[in-house]
């Protein structure tokens, strides 16, 4: 039988809280030098990582977001009825580039692809690939592609799906194979390992970023998203999401992921 990890263990009954030292200070992962945050739609990092994005953009880390779709499909509820694809996707573009500003993160990079019709598909792993060797982040930062359903209340969207499938197809192998996508070598984009993959969203949870100091900043740069959240104010939401994740590590706030270690970095 496996020993019982005491990263899962629960507290012990009866003990005061403060007794107990916060292990989440201890075991938090410093802030990657270079992250690389990838996403099918414009609003998605900003529901899920921008407190651990804030947080690392503050502690110097240099981060790139991608979103691979520019968000042309909208919301069913905030999208008015004579809106275009064309007409929405540069009000989505901006809108990200103020949530980034919002982050602290100055680049930020479209691909292009249509909101709705994500496929996990040769060409987009390419095209991540192509990315990832340009970039050479240290940490990629994406979605749980296995994740088909959230509670009974949610069905994950097939290009959240698509994206992370891809995403983490891109880490490993491609970015670091020298063979795979040869035409890369001849654009000089050599192969590159990334060292740290950080997936939100995880039914296996293992990492807990505080982001009680950044609660406030992540608030913010979702509310840029202002086609996607009409007159909703997501603060409430934000807040007990955060409060749910943090609650495993005694924190106050926190984002969860599922950290995979694949070189020394
Ligand atoms: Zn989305």
């Amino acid at each position: 039988m496996a020993a019982q990890d005491p990263e899962t263990e629960s507290a012990s009954p009866g003990v005061p809280e403060r007794a107990k030292p916060a292990k989440a200070a201890r075991r938090e992962p410093p802030a990657p030098k270079r992250v690389m945050s990838i996403h099918a739609h414009p609003d998605d990092q900003e529901f899920t990582v921008g407190g651990t994005l804030a947080k690392w953009a503050r502690a110097g880390s240099a981060i790139v977001t991608v979103c691979i779709t520019s968000g042309g499909a909208g919301s069913n509820d905030h999208t008015p009825p004579d809106m275009t694809r064309e007409a929405l996707v540069p009000i989505r573009e901006e809108e990200q580039r103020e949530a980034c500003r919002v982050l602290g993160i100055s680049e930020v990079v479209f691909l292009g692809y249509e909101d709705g019709m994500l496929e996990p598909s040769l060409g987009l792993r390419r095209e991540l690939t192509r990315i990832i060797r340009r970039y050479k982040p240290e940490a990629v930062v994406c979605g749980d592609p296995t994740m088909r359903f959230y509670s009974s209340m949610y069905m994950n969207h097939p290009d959240h799906r698509a994206a992370s499938d891809v995403a983490l197809d891109a880490v490993f192998p491609s970015a670091e194979t020298r063979l795979i996508f040869p035409e890369l070598l001849a654009e000089g984009l050599e192969p590159h390992k990334v060292s740290l993959v950080f997936i939100h969203g995880s039914a296996q949870s293992d990492t807990f970023i505080d982001i009680s100091e950044l609660l406030d900043v992540k608030v913010a740069a979702l509310k840029q998203h202002k086609t996607q959240l009409g007159p909703w104010d997501p603060t409430d939401m934000i807040t007990e999401w955060a409060r749910e994740q943090g609650a495993k590590r005694r924190l106050k706030a926190a984002e969860a992921f599922r950290l995979m270690r694949l070189h020394e970095a």
